[in-house]
């Protein structure tokens, strides 16, 4: 039987540590959460052969964002998701919402990448081939960045589109589109990353509920669920395949 790779994804749960992210009115901290919802899906992944689940961080550590970007250098990720709970000085403000980076943002590091000769990033093989034959060709690695970020971008637009529709039947939905950030754990030029905001802890009702196990078990279940359909419905994964 043929070997299929396993899909890797690197499953960042936010802040930790000393950094407690934003604290709800009756005292939930952020970093519990997205520890908790992170954990309960990488189990969930980790029980399907299809996929390969790593966490950023395990327990209640601090880590920096240049720690958790580190760890998508050097490996070959097929996605970051990183995990969040979002706030707002409005107690009314709830639901969840999706956030990947913007492209201003991403030609930029892009732009960046390409004129430190000394910043070391893994790409998929093919990539590397083409730049280990052009070492000196700046425009052509610049356009193979900008073609694969392209590629990136629309599978974090479909993905998103599974995620939400996953969520819609569970719990309510504060922006029903992905939105465009210029966020430094989602810029990593070899790794398409979406983030999600699953809910404001900022909300008494969102805080109650984010705060029980079997939410934090539907959270990651959903999550779970939109990675499986979205990597599974073929025409997709052949739209991946032309990118590695
Ligand atoms: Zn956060």
């Amino acid at each position: 039987m043929k070997k299929t790779k396993k899909i890797t994804i690197l499953i960042d749960a936010g802040h930790g540590g000393q950094d407690p992210g934003s604290i709800g009115h009756n005292g939930l901290k952020e970093k519990e959460v997205t520890l908790k919802i992170a954990i309960n899906l990488k189990k969930l992944l980790n029980n399907n052969k299809m996929f390969h689940a790593v966490l950023t961080r395990n327990n209640d550590s601090y880590l920096s964002l240049k720690k958790r970007k580190n760890l998508l250098k050097n490996q070959k990720t097929s996605l970051l998701l990183s995990i969040h709970v979002d706030s707002s000085r409005q107690q009314y403000v709830s639901g969840i919402s999706i956030w990947i980076v913007s492209s201003n943002r991403m030609y930029r590091e892009i732009n960046n990448f390409i004129s430190d000769k000394t910043e070391k990033i893994y790409f998929s093989k093919n990539i590397e081939d083409i730049f280990k034959n052009n070492k000196n060709d700046m425009y052509l690695k610049k356009t193979i960045l900008d073609l694969q970020f392209n590629n990136f971008q629309t599978m974090e637009i479909n993905l998103s589109s599974y995620i939400f529709q996953e969520f819609k039947k569970i719990v309510k939905i504060n922006k029903k589109r992905p939105n465009y950030a210029s966020l430094g754990i989602l810029s990593s030029i070899n790794t398409p990353s979406i983030l999600i905001e699953t809910g404001f802890i900022t909300n008494f009702e969102e805080e109650k509920k984010l705060r029980t196990i079997s939410y934090q078990k539907k959270i990651a279940n959903a999550i779970y669920i939109a990675l499986k359909n979205y990597f599974q419905n073929k025409s997709i994964s052949n739209v991946l395949k032309n990118i590695e």
